[in-house]
């Protein structure tokens, strides 16, 4: 037993289902790394840079948004908002999206807009550090 069965699922369909060797994912409090036959848990997933080595040794990574993660029976479910490799990122889209965000919350605004820029800029922090990363 040296993988894991992994589903990643986001709004958009079904972004990765495959065996996976070792998974870092963001959760609330920090990276945390799943391995083979890990305990069974569920936990918040925060936007940030997914890891995952597949079967064939190789690691990948995805810039995501909020979403869950379940493991149990050594079988890992990742549901979350949004998922993009590297490649699908638009980066003049993310750091349009950076500056709103950044506008919005340098302005008045109520409890609930400012926890949704936030957000917003949580994700476009996130996809832009995925796209500078080698
Ligand atoms: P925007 O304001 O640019 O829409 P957003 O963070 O509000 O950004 P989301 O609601 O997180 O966007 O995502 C909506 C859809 O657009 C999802 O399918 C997501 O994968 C995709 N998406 C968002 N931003 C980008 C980007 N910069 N590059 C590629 N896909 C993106």
């Amino acid at each position: 037993m040296n993988s894991f069965a992994t589903q990643i699922i986001s709004s958009d369909g079904m972004f990765y289902f495959g065996r996976v060797k070792s998974l870092v994912v963001p959760a609330t409090d920090g990276a945390m790394g799943i391995l083979p036959g890990h305990e069974e848990m569920i936990i918040a997933l925060q936007e940030g840079i997914l890891r995952y080595q597949d079967g064939d040794d190789l690691w990948h990574k995805a810039a995501i948004g909020r979403g869950t993660m379940q493991v149990a029976n050594n079988r890992c479910t990742i549901v979350v908002d949004t998922a993009e490799k590297p490649d699908e990122i638009d980066v003049k889209r993310a750091r349009e999206a950076k500056e709103r965000a950044e506008e919005r919350l340098r302005q008045k605004i109520s409890d609930r807009e400012y926890r949704m820029m936030q957000a917003a800029l949580a994700r476009a922090l996130t996809r832009l550090k995925l796209t500078t990363q080698d």
